[in-house]
């Protein structure tokens, strides 16, 4: 089966080499130099995720094995492969004696994709091996205390799917956030569909500002770290996509508050909302720069977004000064938004210092590791803050419309 191009031409040669293969990690140039199999355009694998699995397989087994491995098994099954399609039996003597080359032709096209079909599932079916921290390439390098349970690059978006209901270090970090997702378009489709009477349309738009972005900031988390292993541009861009939902969660956050807080007060309203937007953007801006996502970057992102929630501080000591400590406790559900603060910043600080992980490297790879916390306390805290602005709204509304010496 010569003429079935890179997909023999890949099985042959790694059925025929039975060099040692390091574990190192290949360099994304290494990467794109190897042979790709493509099927239908839908599924690229290549040679690193088979190296990368089962360097990690050895590992898993025998830590302090040296770091050197054969790729025998794998190039048993490939070789079986290679096998059935050039030795399978013929159904009959008739069969040779009438051959026909014409019909050969023919018949390429279909062998080669059965070919290609039964590779590509053999590849995938051992290729959620998840790999050792120091296997990875380095743009996967993310956290160097989680040692174990990571996913090689996959070049496929299928591929990376399918990974969200399997068990890597990304698992409770998918999970999380989209279990969050869940959680949140249920309570906006309940807060967006009561009747008018029970819940009017200004309400309604003023608290989806704080649903988009609890939704989006969730969506976007989710899909990120799903699709984190596909490559390195896939990688980088979903990562903005995850900052930008911080940035727009903060935003739409504060729309609500600061609409209830002021809501005969025009003037303060306005500028806080500009401010905010401003703000949020100049966040969204930053984060397009492809330094910020680097790992030595952890503390300064944690750092921007902590300071762009604290901004709220400004229109709260505005409300405190104006109508005084206790109404913004009672009235402007203060108590509740400083849980909130509290909740976003201790989460921020547990992702900035990778704690617990960083006490006890190679334990919490898999579940609880600070990530994973941190989308916990993201999720507690939009909840948190979702409480607080309903209970401003309530307030707010009973007291009816502002009178002509509360507007300014
Ligand atoms: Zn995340």
């Amino acid at each position: 089966m010569d003429n079935c191009g890179p997909i023999t031409a890949f099985i042959e040669t790694t059925d025929s080499a039975s060099v040692p293969i390091s574990t190192q990690p290949s360099t994304s140039k290494q990467t794109s130099a190897n042979s790709h199999v493509t099927l239908n355009g839908a599924t690229n694998m290549n040679t690193d995720l088979i190296e990368s699995d089962y360097s990690d397989a050895e590992e898993d087994l025998d830590i302090g094995s040296p770091k050197k491995m054969h790729v025998g098994v794998r190039r048993s099954e490939v070789g079986h492969l290679l096998r059935s399609e050039q030795g399978r039996p013929h159904d009959s003597d008739t069969e040779e004696e009438f051959h026909d080359p014409s019909m050969e032709i023919l018949s390429l096209p279909s062998k080669c994709a059965e070919q290609a079909e039964e590779f590509v599932r053999k590849v995938w079916e051992a290729g959620w091996r998840v790999v050792h921290h120091h296997s990875l390439p380095s743009w996967l390098k993310d956290n160097d205390f989680l040692l174990r349970g990571h996913r090689p690059p996959t070049y496929s978006f299928v591929a990376c799917f399918k990974s969200i209901f399997s068990i890597h270090t990304e698992t409770g970090n998918i999970w999380t956030h989209l279990l969050g997702m869940i959680a949140f378009i249920g309570v906006a489709t309940y807060f967006l569909t009561r009747p008018s009477l029970e819940i009017q349309w200004q309400e309604k738009a003023v608290f989806s500002a704080f649903f988009a972005g609890a939704i989006l900031c969730m969506t976007f988390s989710w899909i990120f770290h799903t699709v984190f292993c596909h490559s390195e541009k896939v990688g980088k861009l979903f990562n903005k996509l995850d900052y930008c939902g911080i940035a727009l969660l903060t935003m739409g956050s504060f729309v609500p508050w600061l609409y209830y807080s002021f809501y005969c007060r025009l003037g303060p309203k306005v500028v806080y909302l500009v401010l905010i937007f401003v703000l949020g953007t100049a966040c969204i801006i930053v984060s397009m720069w492809d330094k910020f996502s680097e790992p030595e970057f952890r503390a300064v992102r944690a750092g921007v977004f902590i300071a762009l929630g604290l901004s709220g501080v400004i229109p709260a000591m505005h409300y405190v000064i104006t109508d005084g400590f206790f109404h913004a406790i009672d009235d402007a559900a203060l108590g509740w938004l400083v849980l909130m603060a509290v909740l976003y910043i201790t989460g921020a600080l547990i992702y900035a210092f990778r704690i617990p992980e960083r006490l006890f490297p190679g334990k919490f790879d898999i579940w609880f590791q600070s990530h994973t916390i941190f989308h916990i306390f993201v999720i507690a805290a939009a909840f948190v803050h979702y409480h607080g602005i309903s209970e401003i709204a309530n307030y707010r509304l009973t007291l009816g419309d502002c009178l002509e010496s509360e507007i300014e």
